[in-house]
């Protein structure tokens, strides 16, 4: 299983490389920005500026990411 987790004070998102097929909706719905794709996988580089809504959790068609505000 290849999970990849980052974390800040206050939240923490991990993402199933497994799942993840590098689709870009994740990329596509976050409002602020937090992911890019690096290599076919989804990396949360913004992670910082993350306002917790959820959309790449409820989004994601693999279901690849877990965030604990969600
Ligand atoms: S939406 Fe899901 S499958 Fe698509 S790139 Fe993001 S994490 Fe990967
Ligand atoms: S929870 Fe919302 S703001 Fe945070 S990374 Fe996901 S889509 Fe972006």
């Amino acid at each position: 299983m290849d999970y990849k987790t980052w974390k800040t004070d206050t939240y923490k998102i991990e993402v199933d490389y497994d799942a993840c097929n590098g689709n870009g909706t994740c990329v596509e719905v976050c409002p602020t920005e937090v992911y890019e794709l690096l290599h076919d996988k989804a990396v949360p580089v913004n992670i910082e500026k993350c306002i917790e809504c959820c959309a790449c959790v409820d989004n994601c068609p693999q279901q690849a990411i877990t965030h604990t505000s969600c």
